[in-house]
């Protein structure tokens, strides 16, 4: 199993990073020892001092596929879930500035908790669907699907085109604006449709 993360995907976020929009869908990967599930606690990093939470839309991968054309890609997926796509930002900013890929930033232990997945026919639309992640009760990210640049079909044509997707692979589709800080302490709850889907603590 691996985990893909789309990056610049909401027009807000990208703005709050002072990034361009790209001409195509950026992505990195997380290995499958950064997966957290069930609500389990978030352990702060020894090694960064600026973690940030990133909420985000996930999709789990249901057949799988290599080059797969927009029109059937919504056929690879049937369940999606929150996830908060943990970035340690000072090392993502300093690898950057060196002009260094990202994987200690992003790929981290326990740097990727995943809610549990729905059906995705559960939905009306789910290229409408509105998110919100809250800290310490306070709403800090909010976005909404209609928002995103690269839809979950583009998302999954783009990947697929140099990475074969398999049964189980999730896909973290990227954060809507209001990305920042936790700390040792805080209470994250991100919610779906009004649904709550996660309710974790950061140790
Ligand atoms: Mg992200």
């Amino acid at each position: 199993m691996k985990i893909i993360c789309i990056g610049r995907n909401y027009v807000a976020h990208i703005r709050e990073m002072n990034n361009d929009v790209s001409s195509e869908p950026v992505f990195f990967m997380k290995p499958d020892s950064a997966l957290v599930t069930g609500n389990k606690p978030f352990y702060y990093p020894d090694f960064s001092s600026n973690v940030h939470h990133e909420l985000e839309v996930v999709l789990r991968v249901d057949r799988p596929g290599r080059s797969i054309d927009e029109g059937s890609a919504g056929r690879h997926f049937k369940e999606l879930a929150l996830g908060v796509d943990f970035t340690a930002r000072d090392l993502q900013n300093s690898a950057r500035e060196k002009g260094l890929p990202w994987e200690i930033a992003k790929a981290f232990d326990y740097s990727a908790p995943v809610s549990s997945f729905l059906p995705v026919s559960k939905f009306k639309d789910i290229h409408d669907l509105s998110f919100r992640l809250d800290l310490n009760g306070k709403t800090v990210q909010e976005g909404s699907t209609a928002l995103m640049i690269y839809s979950f079909e583009k998302i999954i044509a783009h990947v697929s085109r140099f990475i074969s997707l398999k049964t189980g692979d999730l896909i973290f589709t990227g954060t809507p604006a209001g990305v920042g800080p936790v700390k040792p302490g805080d209470r994250l709850e991100a919610y779906l449709e009004g649904e709550k889907l996660m309710d974790f603590p950061v140790k």
